[in-house]
């Protein structure tokens, strides 16, 4: 069987998952394009909690983490069942200590892209929580400890950004801040040339790096998505794009090089 992709998506604004617009006519395009995984492994920044936690539901109640935004939003139900079976054996492929969390269900970084890319919401997806004690390497470590499940049909999605810094955002501008652009491509440079260490080194960026983001929460899905990731995979760049100012959209796509 061929090894299933691992995704970061750069999700951005709560409206992607009902605005036509370039990101979800791409995750759209992407879900056909990647068919149909056995389960989705979702490590969602909305998610952001002191320790690992796995969310081990036969169902996934929805959480609508997001304010101010058209009733329309709140309205969206995305039944998708969770993956029980294989959540209790991801508790056994972490090293660190996990626990188990029926509560949380699927957050808009989770629905607000699948929404988009598998709107029948009938493949089993779970998250993964981002702990807020990891460092960098350590989520890497993580995401590599959930490599193997790509062998049996599990879909490694990330979605967050990498570029997150809502104290900065300027709604009227529609490209990134000049900082936004130089640490994006930073972490484009190096993980497109498979220095998934110098991504986790985000610092070595420079000045930039102490903008891009004031927590990990959303630049740690990427984490995920680059330990899962190995020598056989092509890279791909998806939706590369800085907005507002502070958000980058810049995705990534791995997968077996044909
Ligand atoms: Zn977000």
């Amino acid at each position: 069987m061929k090894r299933t992709p691992a995704l970061f998506i750069g999700h951005g604004s709560p409206m992607n998952a009902i605005e036509d617009n370039a990101f979800s006519r791409e995750w759209e395009a992407l879900g056909k394009r990647l068919g149909r995984p056995k389960a989705i492994l979702s490590v969602s920044a909305h998610w952001f909690t002191q320790g690992t936690r796995i969310a081990d539901g036969a169902t996934n109640p929805m959480v609508y983490d997001m304010y101010g935004f058209p009733d329309e939003l709140y309205r969206i139900v995305y039944p998708a069942p969770g993956a029980p079976e294989i959540a209790r054996r991801v508790a056994g492929l972490i090293h660190r200590s996990t626990e188990f969390d029926s509560s949380w269900g699927l957050d808009h970084g989770t629905w607000s892209v699948l929404r988009r890319m598998y709107p029948t919401a009938d493949i089993p997806v779970f998250q993964l929580s981002v702990d807020h004690n990891a460092t960098p390497h350590e989520h890497m470590a993580i995401g590599r400890e959930l490599a193997s499940l790509r062998d049996e049909g599990v879909l490694i999605f990330g979605s967050g950004n990498v570029v997150h810094n809502l104290g900065r955002i300027n709604w009227g501008m529609d490209g990134g801040y000049d900082w936004a652009d130089e640490f994006d491509g930073y972490i484009k440079r190096n993980v497109l040339a498979r220095d998934f260490d110098r991504v986790a080194d985000y610092q070595q960026a420079g000045p930039s790096a102490r903008l891009a983001f004031p927590m990990l929460d959303h630049f740690a899905p990427l984490l995920y998505v680059l330990g899962a990731a190995d020598a056989a995979d092509s890279v791909q760049v998806l939706t590369d794009a800085r907005m507002k100012g502070s958000l980058s959209m810049t995705s990534y796509l791995f997968q077996p090089a044909d």
